[in-house]
């Protein structure tokens, strides 16, 4: 019979790669309990509607990457492709906003349809900060300062760089888009396609374009920089100053834009060349305007997501950690003997009991003493269990260490094992 495979561009986390996710999950998530920040947690499918009105309709994502669906009913639904939108219909619908302020976190899966490459998948993971009622750029400081030590405790600090703007109010956008629109209009024949279309729709996000000869004309372009109304500039000079005082390094890019419609002010990019093509880890920026358009009271807000598959393969690429991470078992049960199962498990239940952090197989599927041994050494255990026949006869168990040439194998009686066992754990570490 013909296979069914899983769909292009999504993608299984296997066995040898889930220790790497499991640790950089709890990482990042003692890391925000450290700083205040509760987990919410949102469905993975949400009303169209929410998406068109926050993310915006001419970006990318509403445009050409979202997966969307009529359900039964004919309602159109589509799979989460970020997770702001959702974090701030939830924070609306369930009243968190109300006077309040909220430091959240979430993790899960994103869904875009773009072109399956490294670092790109239809299927990604992304862990998301938001904070809501704080306007001043203490906050924005705050989630840099947490990211930064996030990079630390993985790692891969040395490999990121910190890029950041301010885009302004949406008056300072609109005069410089503007002022940009008609500068660019005199090279229309001279941009790529891309961004003639947009020129149109979004011309903001023609300063993100990777064509080398638009990057060139960009050059002569207006700055959004000098279109920045007071308050903007009042507040990336605030948040300049606080880097500068915490010691976090970052370099000022005036041509970075988001890609979604509804950022103002600070927008930052944490970025790496270690990863080809696809090196944001993580971007952010405030959203003050998000709240009030999705139906709530004006809200300040800031956040950012981070690309939880490139960030593993950062850890990966420069990183120590992923080598030193190993889901090997402590121990590996071996059961050679009719009838000798109860007598096994119900050690191995008094085991888990004694010693909560300890990972032991109990041998399943019978066979031959010698294929246990195999399996045994194949698990990486650190310890074989040996409960043969002549030994349970005799209330006995043989420990045999597996990875220590210097130690011999010993019995004891399985009354004191749990004893035995503490000590020769310890030295066996
Ligand atoms: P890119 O420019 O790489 O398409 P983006 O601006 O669309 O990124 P955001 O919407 O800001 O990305 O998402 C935040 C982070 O989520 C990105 O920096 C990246 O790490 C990750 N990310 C976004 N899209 C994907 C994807 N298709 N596959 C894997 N990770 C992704
Ligand atoms: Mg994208």
């Amino acid at each position: 019979m013909s296979q069914v495979r899983a769909i292009r561009g999504m993608n299984d986390i296997l066995p040898g790669d889930t220790a790497l996710w499991q640790f950089i999950e709890k990482t990042v998530s003692d890391l925000l309990c450290q700083y205040g920040y509760s987990e919410i947690r949102f469905p993975i499918v949400e009303y169209t509607d929410l998406f068109k009105r926050s993310i915006g309709e001419v970006t990318d994502i509403v445009e050409k990457e979202m997966y969307t669906f009529n359900d039964r009913n004919e309602e159109s639904l589509t799979l989460r492709p970020e997770g702001t939108a959702c974090c701030v219909r939830a924070c609306i619908q369930n009243g968190l906003l109300h006077n309040q302020q909220q430091r959240l976190w979430y993790s899960g899966p994103m869904f875009r349809y773009e072109r399956p490459q490294k670092g790109r998948q239809r299927q990604f993971h992304q862990v998301g900060v938001e904070c809501f009622g704080m306007s001043g750029p203490d906050v924005d400081t705050e989630l840099l300062l947490l990211t930064a030590r996030l990079w630390r405790e993985l790692g891969v600090s040395e490999a990121v760089t910190l890029e950041l703007n301010s885009i302004g109010s949406l008056q300072d956008r609109a005069a410089y888009k503007q002022a940009l629109v008609s500068y660019l209009e005199q090279h229309l024949d001279e941009l790529d396609a891309d961004s003639q279309r947009r020129l149109g729709s979004n011309p903001l996000r023609i300063l993100d374009s990777k064509d080398s000869n638009t990057q060139k004309i960009l050059d002569g372009a207006p700055n959004l920089s000098d279109f920045l109304g007071v308050e903007a500039q009042q507040h990336f000079a605030g948040l300049t100053a606080a880097l500068d005082a915490v010691g976090i390094a970052y370099r000022v890019n005036t041509r970075l834009v988001r890609g979604l419609d509804y950022y103002n002010c600070t927008v930052f990019e944490w970025v790496t060349d270690k990863l080809g093509a696809q090196g944001t880890i993580c971007a952010g920026g405030r959203y003050d305007g998000l709240v009030e358009q999705l139906g709530g009271k004006p809200v300040p807000a800031v956040g950012f997501a981070m690309g939880l598959e490139r960030l593993c393969l950062l850890v990966q690429e420069v990183g120590t950690i992923a080598d030193q991470l190993d889901n090997s078992p402590d121990i590996y049960f071996i059961i050679a003997g009719e009838g000798l199962y109860p007598v096994a498990l119900v050690l191995a239940e008094e085991l888990r009991s004694a010693f909560p952090s300890l990972s032991m197989i109990v041998h399943g599927g019978g066979g031959s003493f010698k294929s246990q041994m195999k399996k045994a050494d194949k698990s990486g255990a650190r310890l074989a269990l040996i409960l043969g026949e002549d030994e349970a006869n005799q209330g006995l168990i043989s420990i045999k260490p597996l990875r220590r040439a210097d130690m011999v194998q010993i019995q004891v009686k399985q009354a004191v094992l749990a004893q035995e066992l503490a000590s020769i754990l310890q030295t066996t570490k």
